[in-house]
């Protein structure tokens, strides 16, 4: 299909939870009445379930554990509401543990004055959540389902082919289109990357009712609004509350065992939890949905380039263990929305690759940081021989032990701490 080109100020390639919360943040400008706000459009492939809080819907097999800062910035661009109207479960407490060990390492939200460490929410609710408010914005257009086919890179603009034969121009594409970036492959930008010896298995299940497990509980939902995760020698087992006395538990485990686990039957299944898992999980009485994710470490080269600019799984991938990986794409956004906004403010030229690199310089230090410190914490919890194994389980009765320090992880970990973009801050 030939039609004339469209012609936009920034093309944001991909809406999951990052892209979209980019342009929920630019689509504020426009609703604040800024007659200089940009004109946004948002591509992606694929249109997400609806979800009609009213109907029980199905639970989604995706879900993540935001942390304040997202939490913060989901606020500020006015979607929090939409996810509080759909469906999400707060967590107050964290523990984490190695099978040899006898302390566990418990954090809690109190021991940082707060309420709440952060909220388990669906992927599929907080895209939707930001695009009801995006929708709201009378300059983003989204494009969706449609798909970014090829990308032109001009000195003075791109140029997008969308799957629907739509062509669009515009001064800045952002690819935030996922671990497997177009944007990135088509703008030539490098990147490393690392598998890892172990498949995620991910499973939706039913725990049973307080009253059947009398006395093991003193909360009123059957997982207490804990996430928990321990480490054998396999890998880890862990688990995320969600509503409805509902978890989503992960199981990391070696590709064979993972794609075996994901085949067998439900009874099967959770027999193999009951045999398997610590006794913190409890009964399960039923399983909605299983699935399995391969694992990788991945870091581009640069995240900007003259006119592009990358966020989120396209510019990096973290391993899950700690559920960093959308809460670092979140950031990404927020410092890439203080850059364009602090740019046109100026009336500068945002997609020129010297006021880019600001991004670049604000946040490739800070995601690097965490890809190693994951990928540390992978080795060493799959480490058994001394004395990297005693080292490990000295450091986690210091963290446990000292009030202080504890203090400092948790404020990381929950994305309190440390100068944060102004998107993010409360
Ligand atoms: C097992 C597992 C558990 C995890 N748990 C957590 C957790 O608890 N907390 C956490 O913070 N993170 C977690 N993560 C990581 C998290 O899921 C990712 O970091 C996050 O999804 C990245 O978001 P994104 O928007 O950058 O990319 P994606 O979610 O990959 O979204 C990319 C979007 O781009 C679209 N797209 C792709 N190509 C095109 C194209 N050519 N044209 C148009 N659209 C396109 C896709 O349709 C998609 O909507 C987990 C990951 C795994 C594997």
């Amino acid at each position: 299909m030939n039609t004339a080109p469209i012609s936009v100020d920034i093309i944001i390639a991909g809406g999951g939870m990052v892209g979209s919360m980019l342009a929920a943040a630019l689509g504020q400008l426009g609703a604040d009445g800024g007659a200089n706000a940009p004109s946004v459009c948002l591509v992606d492939a694929q249109v997400p379930p609806s979800f009609d809080p009213g109907s029980n819907p199905t639970y989604d097999l995706r879900v993540s554990a935001l942390n304040h800062a997202s939490q913060n910035m989901l606020k500020n661009v006015g979607a929090w509401s939409h996810i509080l109207s759909r469906r999400s479960c707060p967590f107050v407490s964290m523990c984490v543990w190695n099978e040899a060990q006898d302390a566990k390492t418990l954090f809690n939200a109190a021991d940082i004055g707060e309420q709440q460490m952060g909220h388990i929410v669906e992927n599929r609710v907080i895209q939707l959540a930001l695009h009801d408010q995006i929708k709201q914005a009378g300059n983003v257009v989204i494009a969706c389902p449609d798909s970014l086919q090829d990308l032109r890179i001009d000195s003075n603009q791109v140029v997008a082919t969308l799957g629907s034969g739509k062509e669009i121009t515009a001064r800045l594409i952002v690819g935030a289109d996922g671990a497997n970036s177009l944007v990135r492959k088509q703008a030539n930008i490098p990147i490393t990357r690392d598998t890892y010896d172990q498949h995620a298995l991910v499973a939706n299940v039913q725990l049973a009712g307080l009253d059947a497990r009398a006395g093991v509980r003193t909360t009123a939902s059957a997982h207490g609004n804990m996430t928990w995760q321990r480490f054998v020698p396999s890998g880890a087992q862990a688990l995320l509350p969600l509503a409805d006395d509902r978890a989503s538990i992960v199981w990391y485990h070696s590709a064979d065992e993972v794609a075996r686990l994901v085949e067998l039957a439900d009874a099967e299944f959770i027999q193999e939890l009951s045999d398997t898992f610590p006794t913190e999980l409890g009964k399960v009485e039923s399983v909605a949905q299983r699935g399995s994710f391969p694992l990788a470490k991945a870091h581009a080269e640069q995240y900007v380039k003259h006119r592009v600019a990358l966020v989120g799984d396209a510019a990096h991938t973290v391993h899950p263990l700690a559920g960093q990986g959308v809460n670092l794409g979140m950031l990404d956004a927020a410092v890439l929305f203080d850059v364009l906004v602090n740019c046109m403010e100026k009336q500068q030229d945002y997609a020129d690759i010297r006021h880019l690199r600001k991004y670049q310089r604000a946040r490739r230090g800070e995601n690097s940081l965490m890809i190693n410190i994951l990928d540390g914490f992978y080795r060493a919890f799959n480490t058994q021989p001394e004395p990297i194994a005693a080292l490990r389980d000295s450091s986690m009765q210091l963290v446990d032990n000292q009030k202080m320090i504890k203090q400092a992880v948790m404020r990381y970990a929950t994305g309190s701490g440390g100068s944060l973009p102004k998107l993010a801050l409360p």
